[in-house]
């Protein structure tokens, strides 16, 4: 770790404020010259070097290219040629976000060692404004899992309470964001793996429609499912990375060609209030006698909060939701199988020597994949093999449809849902053992992703029992970024 000789301890003061800055804020600060770009990545250098040895969020942090783009950006600054206000301020990266020249392992085995050769287009629109990607961060090993438990590297406490998981597969992010060692990061959502862990951290976390964002760079799990998104303080920092990020990329055929998104500006001139804003409950939703009190107790009151600010609450109904976590694990399981195929050992990462390549394959696959991933591999083999496709595969997807008809339907009658993001806080190393109960953490945030709309994961109170953070869900219909953003962010400000 580098030494603190940039002249930040100076400033103890500050310090302080700069723990919990939004990137608005930081920006301001370098804007008027009252820190700079090197200063300010040295301090979030010294915080990972003082927090993460217990919290164990990055996976890698490279100083010396940190440092080298910091300076590049002060030269930038002092020449008028500044990318942006936000030029030199760092970004946290989930380790399945290709990063030119830093390690891609989506926390397996089998990746370990590959380099990237390349950006992702996410990464390029954030260069492209001078944001610094800043440490590969901790995730469930290939995206797969809502703990970070999975991860074949380490294991990431949550920052709220170190015996807790931070959540997943996001989990290296969220924590980072919410230990303050870094201002913001992105992560990926194919099934919540954004909302879940910003909801167990009490961060803000942002699922966009599918194809707002590009997928170049970002290594495939469920390719109709994923996507790229921010993890921030706070919902003007989302609205603003997600303006940074989104747009069409030639190397992403899904990524699509719309107008540029203008969500910051919109959230900045949010009102206090949400009078005219149609906020629909989805029962089903509600119903679900799997949520934890001390989550429905967040939630009423959320509910309330919503109701005084002048929204007006409509009832609606998304009867399908109770077939999404059984849809959700055929599809992206299907999908996964047919993705990660292509890590045999020959042209990516670890290789085991064996007799003949059937045997290297075996072998390969078998030290290199942890037990979930080789789990989702042989259930997404089946489900798409001769003789159970239509029963299984096929089905799905039909009632994937039926999913998204639910989301068109209430979107008719509503502006955007509210919903809980998970059924529990965040819960101890080694509580979920059992893969079922594992995955019906994410009953609450699935559904969106077979839609593919929109989705964010705000604070909204803490668990009486446990002082854990509790988030609410807003859900918005396909491309409504705006108004979902500009919900939240007045949810938001009478929240706080
Ligand atoms: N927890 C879900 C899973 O295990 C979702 C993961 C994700 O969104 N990447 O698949």
């Amino acid at each position: 770790m580098h030494k603190n000789t940039s002249g930040v301890a100076r400033r103890g003061d500050e310090l302080k404020i700069m723990e919990n800055s939004t990137l608005i804020t930081l920006a301001e600060k370098l804007g008027n010259r009252e820190i700079s770009a090197v200063e300010l990545n040295k301090f979030y250098l010294s915080e990972v070097e003082k927090k993460d040895k217990d919290i164990k969020a990055f996976l890698t942090v490279d100083h010396e290219a940190v440092l080298r783009e910091a300076e590049a950006s002060d030269r930038r600054r002092a020449t008028g040629e500044a990318r942006s206000c936000f030029d030199g301020i760092p970004i946290g990266i989930k380790d399945c976000i290709a990063v030119k020249g830093e390690r891609l392992s989506c926390a397996s085995k089998i990746l370990e060692n590959v380099i990237s050769p390349y950006d992702s287009g996410a990464v390029i629109n954030l260069r492209a404004h001078g944001f610094i990607p800043f440490g590969r961060l901790n995730m469930d090993e290939f995206a797969m899992g809502s703990s970070c438990e999975n991860s074949a590297i380490q294991k990431t406490a949550n920052p709220r309470d170190l015996s807790r998981v931070p959540g997943g597969s996001s989990g290296g992010s969220a924590a980072a964001v919410a230990a303050g060692m870094v201002p913001a990061a992105l992560g990926s959502d194919t099934g919540g793996s954004i909302r879940q862990p910003a909801g167990f951290c009490g961060i803000v976390g942002l699922k966009p429609t599918y194809g707002r964002v590009s997928r170049s760079g970002l290594v495939a799990f469920a390719s109709s499912l994923d996507q790229i998104g921010p993890m921030t303080q706070d919902v003007t920092d989302a609205a603003l990375l997600l303006d940074v990020i989104s747009g069409k990329d030639p190397m992403d055929s899904t990524s699509l060609d719309l107008p540029h998104t203008e969500c910051f500006g919109t959230v900045k001139a949010q009102k206090a209030d949400l009078k005219g804003v149609k906020v629909g409950l989805p029962k089903e939703y509600f119903e679900n006698s799997g949520i934890d009190c001390g989550v429905r107790a967040v939630l009423e009151s959320a509910i309330e909060r919503v109701k005084s600010l002048g929204a007006e609450l409509v009832p609606v109904s998304l009867p399908h939701t109770k077939y999404a976590v059984a849809v959700y694990y055929i599809i992206a399981t299907a999908e996964a199988s047919a993705n990660l195929a292509r890590f045999d050992g020959i042209r990516y990462g670890v290789r085991q020597e064996a007799g003949d390549l059937v045997e290297s394959y075996f072998k390969s696959r078998g030290m290199g994949f942890g037990d979930e991933v080789k789990r989702r591999i042989l259930l997404g083999t089946y489900v798409l093999s001769s003789g159970y496709y239509d029963a299984y595969y096929l089905r799905a997807q039909k009632v994937r449809t039926l999913i998204r008809r639910d989301f068109e339907k209430a979107g008719k009658l509503c502006d955007v849902l509210l919903s809980p993001v998970t059924p529990n806080v965040a819960f101890r190393f080694g509580e979920k053992s059992n893969p079922l109960e594992m995955y019906l953490s994410d009953v609450f945030t699935i559904a969106l992703n077979l839609a593919g709309n929109a989705g964010i994961s705000v604070p909204a109170g803490t668990d009486e029992k446990t002082g854990m953070p509790v988030n609410v869900q807003f859900m918005a219909p396909s491309l409504k970024e705006k108004e979902l953003l500009a919900a939240a962010r007045a949810f938001e400000a009478a929240s706080r």
